[in-house]
């Protein structure tokens, strides 16, 4: 199921972090810091009542002088724009209307999406009411007061936010079409692949039914079957600072990401692996997506017998948490082992949607257990009960035990590689859900 998003659009300490955090709760995403930037958090899963929805904050480095200020909301504006579902713009009560407010909340308007407005610091609601109206001006819709810090208001925002999510997500559900997206940092060669991809035959690009988001969704056909690429290349930055191009590239990935199976993740051969590639490949292995490494331009780099050893062996270092990832070395402009690359997607695609039969499960558990006894604490055994496969995408599995405290991480690992061994699953990731059953 792929969830909306809602992104946040406003002027530098309208409180836009503060609502974040807030509304983020203690579920943080794995996006750490990047030194100089104060702000860590780019995104984060949001439930309210039954709905859950990603919360992505477009603010990234505070402009330096007041003149940058509008061109840095236009940049937040048209990347909100581009990936949410729905856009939440944020003011400031206490500093009111100003001009550049009216010219974001044009822009926004014009784009046709919703929008819903937050006014912040409303501390009291006594004292500031009559100014909250002066917000309706934008002509951008009901203004909400809130007050983030003091937490005041925040359900009748969201449950403004919630209503405008697009119905039609069944509709994508329900296309049968493989869905790809393809991630990665800025010129590491996403538009080149999405090319390569195509080959020579025509390709449609079109709006997938059931989004509102603009990404291009390139449909292929390759023998016989149809695949849709979901291409975070998109928009251009001209914004140069570092850590902002970074941000907008995570959040496009985010966007692509919940509306993908499985993820072919890019990694420049020519730079190496780097933090950055790990950040966003965090993304996907957070959503339980299928996952294919790609290392690019590999036409562009000087080899020996040892150089695919040292590069396979630095890339599954530095994503340690995806051991499942494939891997791959290709070159999207010389074309190398892109036939290779559609067969690792189907396999990787099967995967992702396997299931296998509780019974089989069952005796793969059964002779693990007896292989490595399961750990013991103070005299007490944990036992393993039975085991069922309750979903996919990924492949979910529940582990019905004697107690939840004596489970080790190191032991359910050990289970889950008797598994692979049993049925590969390669290139996705598993779940384990651990219960208790006395
Ligand atoms: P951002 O730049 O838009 O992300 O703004 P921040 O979240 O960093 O907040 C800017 C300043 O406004 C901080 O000093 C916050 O403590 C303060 N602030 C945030 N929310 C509220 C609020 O609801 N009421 C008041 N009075 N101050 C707030
Ligand atoms: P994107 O920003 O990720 O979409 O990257 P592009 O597809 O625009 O590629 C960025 C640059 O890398 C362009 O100059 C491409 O020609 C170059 N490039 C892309 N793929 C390859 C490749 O496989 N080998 C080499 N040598 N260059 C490549």
């Amino acid at each position: 199921m792929s969830k909306p998003i809602v992104a946040v659009v406003g002027r530098p300490n309208v409180g836009k972090s503060t609502l974040f955090n807030v509304l983020a709760g203690r579920k943080i995403s794995i996006v750490k810091d990047t030194p100089g930037v104060t702000r860590d958090r780019i995104y984060a899963d949001v439930t309210w009542l039954d709905k859950q929805f990603t919360m992505v904050d477009t603010g990234g480095i505070e402009p330096e002088s007041k003149d940058l200020i509008l061109s840095s909301m236009r940049e937040q504006a048209e990347i909100a724009i581009a990936t949410a579902d729905v856009i939440l713009f944020v003011t400031d009560v206490q500093q009111g209307v100003i001009d550049a407010d009216y010219k974001v909340a044009d822009m926004l308007r014009r784009s046709g999406k919703p929008i819903v407005l937050a006014v912040n610091k409303v501390d009291s609601f006594k004292k500031y009411e009559a100014d909250i109206y002066e917000f309706y001006n934008l002509g951008i819709g009901d203004p909400y007061g809130i007050s983030a810090a003091s937490q005041l208001g925040l359900g009748d925002l969201l449950d403004e936010v919630v209503k405008h999510f697009p119905a039609g997500s069944a509709e994508e559900e329900e296309d049968e079409r493989p869905r790809i997206a393809i991630i990665g940092k800025p010129n590491v060669g996403k538009s080149s692949l999405i090319n390569k991809l195509c080959g020579s035959q025509r390709s449609i690009v079109s709006n997938i039914a059931g989004t509102t988001r603009d990404a291009i969704d390139t449909v292929v056909k390759f023998n016989g079957q149809e695949y849709v690429f979901i291409d975070t290349a998109g928009i251009r930055r001209k914004n140069k600072i570092k850590e902002d191009l970074e941000r907008y590239s995570i959040i496009r990935a985010v966007s692509a990401v919940e509306r993908a199976n499985i993820v072919i993740l890019m990694i420049d051969a020519t730079e190496g692996v780097t933090e950055q590639d790990a950040k966003i490949a965090g993304i996907a292995h957070e959503r339980g997506k299928g996952v294919i490494i790609a290392v690019n331009k590999w036409d562009a780099v000087v080899k020996n017998d040892k150089t695919i050893y040292e590069y396979t062996k630095k890339i599954r270092d530095t994503l340690a948490y995806m051991p499942y990832a494939e891997l791959i070395f290709i070159s999207a402009m010389t074309g190398q082992r892109i036939t290779k690359l559609y067969e690792l997607i189907d396999m990787v695609i099967q995967n992702h949607s396997l299931r296998v039969a509780t019974g089989v499960l069952n005796e793969i558990m059964a002779e693990a257990v007896a292989l490595k006894q399961p750990p013991s604490d103070k005299g007490r055994r944990l036992k393993l009960y039975y085991i069922t496969q309750v979903a996919v995408k990924p492949p979910t599995f529940v582990i019905f035990v004697n107690d939840k405290e004596l489970t080790h991480f190191s032991y359910t690992r050990y289970i889950e590689n008797k598994i692979r061994e049993a049925f590969g699953f390669r290139g996705t990731p598993l779940k384990f859900i651990i219960r208790e059953r006395k």
